[in-house]
């Protein structure tokens, strides 16, 4: 089975969530991942774990939806939340510094708040880094998170951020990306299979008329089918060992995501 370790699948209308967690798990895709971006959707990203067996929860604010600073009322509900036994991971935290995002300095503050409460929940990280790359390595590595594990979440960079990431800890989760960026699939080509995880960062996307083309969880194979062409490795070899790398990223929490994959897990 395969797990997407990073979606936005609680953006989707309550009706089109059935057929999405259906198509899942007929591409044996038996868990995902639902990140919050702000604390209302960490919130529905919790609620849908306990509704759905195949869905946990990653809570975080992600940086281009802070509202402000973090005050300590909205740090004290993602702790709330990160207790929750559906909650997988902190995530979707990170730093965005294109054009339009909020002030850097911001970030980053709200950033550090976030990953203390990781750490107090060994919770791995899982990390939104956008022309900011430099700067969110030199933050996790401060704040000293490798060891809760996690992810560079929707990688796109080079060897070297990639080889970085993995020194800090990390794994590199690939995306549809792959199937289109010569300069990934040479990423991809070099990193060695143990470092990497798949997600699709799915959404729903409004701007495609086609729904049948929306990027969904069921995704995942066609990633992994593209990696297993590059590394010239079956598909299953693909599958077992980026399934074994999000259980081992997972840590702690990983008895919750390999009950959703044998279906075991009470929802
Ligand atoms: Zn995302």
């Amino acid at each position: 089975m395969f797990i997407d370790i990073h979606t936005h699948v609680d953006q989707y209308e309550r009706e089109d969530l059935d057929g999405l967690l259906e198509r899942a798990r007929v591409a044996r895709v038996g868990c995902i991942v639902a990140a919050g971006t702000t604390i209302a959707s960490s919130e529905k990203c919790v609620e849908l774990s306990r509704i759905h067996r195949s869905i946990l929860a990653g809570v975080g604010v992600h940086p281009q939806d802070l509202p402000g600073e973090l005050g300590q009322s909205d740090l004290d509900s993602i702790d709330r939340l990160a207790a929750d036994p559906g909650v997988v991971a902190m995530s979707e935290v990170g730093l965005d510094f294109q054009a339009d995002s909020p002030d850097r300095a911001l970030q980053e503050r709200a950033l550090r708040s976030q990953l203390e409460i990781a750490r107090a929940h060994r919770l791995p990280v899982v990390f939104h880094m956008r022309e900011s790359t430099a700067d969110t390595l030199r933050v996790l590595r401060d704040a000293r998170v490798g060891g809760l594990g996690g992810a560079a979440h929707y990688f796109q960079g080079s060897w070297e951020e990639a080889k970085s990431v993995i020194d800090l800890g990390f794994k590199v989760s690939l995306a549809r990306p792959l199937l289109r960026l010569p300069d990934l699939q040479d990423v991809a080509r070099r990193l060695p299979l143990s470092g990497i995880v798949l997600e699709t960062d799915s959404y729903p996307q409004y701007f495609k008329s086609k729904r049948e083309r929306w990027t969904e969880p069921r995704d995942v194979p066609v990633i992994a089918a593209r990696l297993a062409e590059l590394k010239e490795v079956a598909v299953d070899e693909v599958e077992a060992q980026t399934t074994s790398n999000a259980l081992v990223m997972f840590g702690p929490r990983a008895g919750a995501v390999r009950r959703a994959i044998s279906g075991e897990r009470e929802a």
